[in-house]
């Protein structure tokens, strides 16, 4: 089975989370970006997958079609492993992480779609998870309010609609507060900050959001690779904390792990390096007793991934053990209608078509792409 042509598939979806417009990477977020890479086989298989993608879609776009796909036309799609560890290697001196890693993340994605469709079964099954898997635990992702009465709102309605766990995007302590006390004692509260803080910075505001009981406290320090500074913040603060979104490959999770940095490691199928990567982390977190909490913040192949492996994951489903993490916010349209909204009580279904479960919807892949 070879590959017989790789197609990249710009999409923006408008969304409403009630809020100010998010900013990434210095500019407006106005849509969401979705990367699809469809991989076609010599056979007619069609093999999905996604690479994050945000702001920085045009680069990741041109370093697939310009630099990434045309090496792989004409080599055995089924031969995945060894082919990423290739790609990885001779891509190596154009940078280890970032805009490289996001592009054979979609591409092993597809290529792992592709190897469960050819047997039949849901890439979840294929790793080794159940033929029916249970609904998976979800936790609603707030997007950034910077407004206490804003973010308790979400909060109410986050929880009248049944998730069972709530994070914020903030980093001040009165919108930590009014998320506490519109939702309650008990109810896990996560605060994603997204590297602003020196290490002493970290401390002081890790001190002050303690009292508000965090499930975890998301990467608080810049640059997120300082995993001794992160290890000792874990440490003196007696506060969770979660980290990964940022590693690219199981490299710098063993360090993140070796180093003791955090209590949950969340790699992102769109940017770890794909699922071969992925399984890799689950792996390494499972021998040294850490959760895994994927980062799954988009809508395309890599959600439905991030569900399988779900499906996969020994740990799934336990008290406190892997929960999808899920946008808090209204998609105009999406690829997959059954899959993305929660089904009762916050927990999603995974999809149990062939391959990564279900295919995207073509009217919306032709509706919502950025024509050039
Ligand atoms: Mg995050």
């Amino acid at each position: 089975m070879k590959i017989a042509r790789i197609d990249t598939i710009p999409l923006a979806i408008p969304h409403e989370h009630d809020g100010p417009p998010p900013a990434w990477g210095g500019r407006a977020w106005e849509a969401l970006n979705i990367l699809v890479v469809r991989v076609e086989t010599d056979e007619g298989l069609i093999g999905w997958g996604e690479a994050f993608s945000y702001n920085c879609m045009p680069s990741v776009q041109a370093m697939i079609d310009s630099t990434v796909a045309p090496v792989l036309i004409g080599r055995d799609a089924t031969q995945v492993t060894s082919l990423m560890r290739e790609m990885q290697q001779s891509l190596h001196l154009f940078g280890r992480y970032g805009i490289t890693i996001f592009a054979i993340s979609a591409i092993d994605i597809a290529l792992w779609d592709l190897a469960a469709k050819r047997v039949g079964v849901p890439l979840g099954q294929l790793l080794g998870g159940p033929a029916s898997p249970p609904l998976v635990p979800g936790y609603a992702s707030l997007l950034k309010y910077r407004d206490p009465e804003l973010v308790a709102g979400k909060v109410r309605a986050a929880l009248d609609e049944g998730y069972p766990a709530i994070k914020l995007h903030e980093t001040g302590e009165p919108e930590v507060a009014a998320a506490r006390e519109a939702m309650g004692e008990g109810v896990p509260l996560c605060v994603d900050t997204n590297c602003p803080w020196t290490p002493v910075q970290a401390q002081v505001m890790a001190n002050r959001l303690k009292p508000h009981d965090l499930y975890w406290l998301e990467e608080p320090i810049f640059p997120p690779e300082d995993f001794s500074a992160l290890a000792r913040l874990q440490r003196e603060s007696g506060v969770d904390l979660a980290c990964g979104e940022n590693a690219c490959t199981a490299v710098e999770f063993w360090r993140i792990i070796d180093a003791e940095a955090v209590r949950y490691v969340q790699p992102s199928v769109t940017k770890v390096g794909g699922v071969t990567e992925f399984f890799k982390v689950v792996a390494l977190a499972e021998s040294r007793g850490l959760t895994v909490m994927p980062h799954s913040p988009y809508f395309g192949p890599g959600w439905l991934a991030t569900l399988q492996l779900l499906a996969a994951m020994p740990l799934t489903g336990t008290p406190g053990g892997g929960w999808i993490e899920r946008f808090y916010t209204r998609l105009e349209a999406t690829l997959y209608p059954h899959c993305v909204s929660p089904v009762e009580g916050g927990q999603f279904r995974i999809p149990i078509g062939p391959g990564l479960g279900a295919e995207p919807d073509p009217d919306v892949m032709r509706d919502y792409r950025v024509r050039a």
